[in-house]
This record gives structure tokens, sequence and C-alpha cells, in this order.
């Protein structure tokens, strides 16, 4: 009996690795499955999917939270506007530039400015920070991920330079967008940005949080259909994690176990997508990033923001790593790697598709 199971459960994740798709019975048997066997299965092989395509090599994106200001008022986001808690930030030009300088010398050749929709930060500015940047570093790739804007600023951070665009779509179901947001954003408008960075040609990157509020196996599957569609170069998932000043403060985190066979999923849908082991992860459990690379991921994103302001970029309660500086996150990370037999690759880290 247990056998049979485990033959079917073998023959379905073979199903999907051959077929690059899942039904939504398929989706839920394997989310609720309690057969540590077949999800070790699922794990492996999206693992051996990743190291066919890019060898046992783990990208590293340098990370730089650069403002915490915010004009959105997300349910789930700690730098939220109506957070009157949050004490906010930004870093001048010259920080930014500073924490690329010490990146660089670090081996990190891709800058990942994040930060809330900040209007501080005009389009002028942010096509000045990547112009200065792609010339003083023209071997490093630039990703922006600073949230909904017009096609036309999208296309002017492109052709000053920018190489990659990271906004997750948090969900691919209208009515579960509805619940995470209020009634002010919309959901066609950010499908609609995510289909301008494709079509205007950046490396673009959807996700979603793994246990937000209101999540049910078919929005998943939503959300699965949509990256089948968009054939993004990156996905970035990690667990939802409550922050306590948020309405969403009391609700409960999302868990590892599903994160890691989200992940496995997401590899064998879409083999050659950029996918990172987050530091949602690493905060969930102390092993989080391991076991993310382990179930399929390829890239981490140690922080480089300067120490005295990490504590504020909190997107969520007990996020890891903000006393660290940044030397301490790469080696850090680079030793957790080599616990599991991957290597820090010191390159831009494209996309192979
Ligand atoms: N403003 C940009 C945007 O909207 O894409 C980038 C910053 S935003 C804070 C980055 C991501 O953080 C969001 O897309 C969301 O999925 C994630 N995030 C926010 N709050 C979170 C929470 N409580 N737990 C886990 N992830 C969270």
């Amino acid at each position: 009996m247990l056998q049979n199971k485990r033959n079917t459960g073998s023959a379905l994740i073979e199903k999907i690795a051959e077929t690059k798709d899942i039904t939504r019975e398929e989706l839920s048997y394997l989310l609720s499955g309690e057969d540590e066997e077949i999800i070790q299965e699922l794990n492996r092989k999206a693992r051996e999917t990743a190291d066919e395509i890019y060898g046992k090599k783990v990208f590293i994106r340098g990370l730089i939270e650069f403002t915490n200001y915010c004009k959105n008022d997300c349910l789930y986001c700690g730098i939220r506007k109506s957070n009157r808690r949050a004490e906010r930030y930004r870093l001048t030009e010259e920080e930014i530039l500073s924490c690329c300088e010490s990146g660089y010398d670090l081996g990190f050749r891709t800058f990942v400015l994040q930060g809330g929709e900040d209007a501080f930060f005009t389009d002028e500015k942010i096509c000045g920070i990547v112009k200065q940047i792609k010339s003083r570093y023209p071997d490093c790739a630039v990703t922006l991920s600073i949230g909904e804007k017009s096609r036309e600023s999208y296309q002017a951070y492109f052709d000053a330079g920018a190489d990659r665009y990271l906004l997750r779509h948090e969900t691919a179901d209208a009515a579960h967008y509805g619940s995470l947001h209020p009634k002010e954003m919309s959901w066609e408008n950010r499908i609609r940005c995510l289909w301008d960075l494709k079509a205007i040609g950046y490396q673009t990157g959807c996700g979603f949080m793994v246990g937000s509020p209101h999540q049910t196996v078919d929005t998943l599957y939503e959300d699965l259909q949509f990256i089948r569609k968009l054939q993004p170069q990156m996905v970035g998932i990690g667990p939802f994690i409550p922050q306590k000043d948020t309405p969403f403060g009391g609700e409960a985190a999302g868990t590892m176990e599903m994160t890691l066979r989200l992940l496995s999923i997401i590899r064998l849908l879409h083999p050659p997508v950029l996918l990172p082991a987050t530091t949602a992860l690493g905060t969930i459990h102390p092993k989080g990033r391991e076991l993310g690379i382990l179930a399929g991921a390829n890239v981490v994103m140690p922080n480089l923001s300067p120490v005295g302001v990490r504590e504020k970029y909190k997107l969520y309660d007990n996020k890891i790593c903000t006393g660290d500086e940044a030397a301490e996150c790469r080696f850090c990370m680079e030793n957790r790697m080599k616990g599991i037999g991957y290597e820090v690759a010191v390159d831009r880290g494209d996309f192979r598709g």
C-alpha cells in the first residue's frame, strides 16, 4: 500500500518535470502529502534540475535597502505608510555607491536596489544612481526593486542601464490580492507592470509570500499558472512572517515545509529560473537558506546595507543578520554554501534560458 503510494508519488514528480505543468489536484496532493520520502524525492529532483543548468554554483546578489519610506499601505508589510512605529530613513547617493564599492571588493557582481515606493527618489535620481553604478562597475548587473511605475519610468531606468527588475506579483488571484492590499492598490496594475517589464527587456522577477493570509491551494495554483505564462527569469518566494505593527500582526507565519515544496515545484515547472533562498526563509529556520538551495533554489541575497539602517528595514519581525557587517554576511554565506557542497559564484549570474 505504502509502496504503491510512493510509486504514484515518483511517477507524479517525473510527470511534472517532463510536462512542466501541474494540475490543481496534483498540487494539492504535493502540498498536503505527509510522506517524507515523496517530499524528499521532490526536493532531490528539483535540485538535480538546477544542477544540470547551473552546476554546483549559487549566485549571490548584494541587497541594498536604500529607503523604507513607502506611499503604499500593504496590510502585511512593516514599512507600510500607516506604520507610525517604523523609523524612516533614506540612504544618500554616496552611501549607496559606498555599499557597491564594498560589495564589489567582496565579490558581488549584482547589486539589488530595493526600497519602498518613495517619491523622493524621482526617475531622474534613480537613473542617475543606475548610471553611476554601471559606469563604475561595468561588469556588474543592477537589479531594481522599487515597486509599481509607469511603462515610461521602467523604460527610462532600462535605458539608464538597469538589467533586472523584481516585482513580486504577490498573488495571481485578484480577490486574494484585494484582501492583502488597500482598495487604492490594483491587481491589474501590478500584473500590467510585470508584462511591461518583460516587454522592455528586463530580466524580470515575480513572486509571492508563502502562507499569506487567505492563501489557498487554488490561489497557489493560479500563482504557478501565472509563472508558466509570464516565463519570468526570476521568481522570489519566501514565507509570510507577521510584523507586529501591521493589521496582519496576529496572523500565523508561512511554514518552511510549504516554502521548500513550492520552491521545488517552481524549479520543475520552469527549470532555468533564478530562484532565491530568501532571508525570510532563513528567519523562520536557522538552516532555511541551505534547505532552500537543496530544494532547488540557486540564489542568495546577503545584505549590503549599512548596519545602522538594517534594523529599520523591517518588513517582518525577527529579521536575521541585522547586526552583521557586509563582509560577515558574505563569508557566512560562503561557508553555509560550502557546508552543503555548493560554491558561491563571483559573476553576474545571468539567466540561462
Ligand atoms: N516596494 C517594492 C515592491 O513593492 O516590490 C519592494 C519592497 S517590498 C517591501 C518587497 C517584498 O517584501 C514584497 O514584495 C513582499 O512580498 C515582501 N514582504 C513584505 N512584507 C512581508 C512580510 N510580512 N513577510 C514576508 N515578506 C514580506
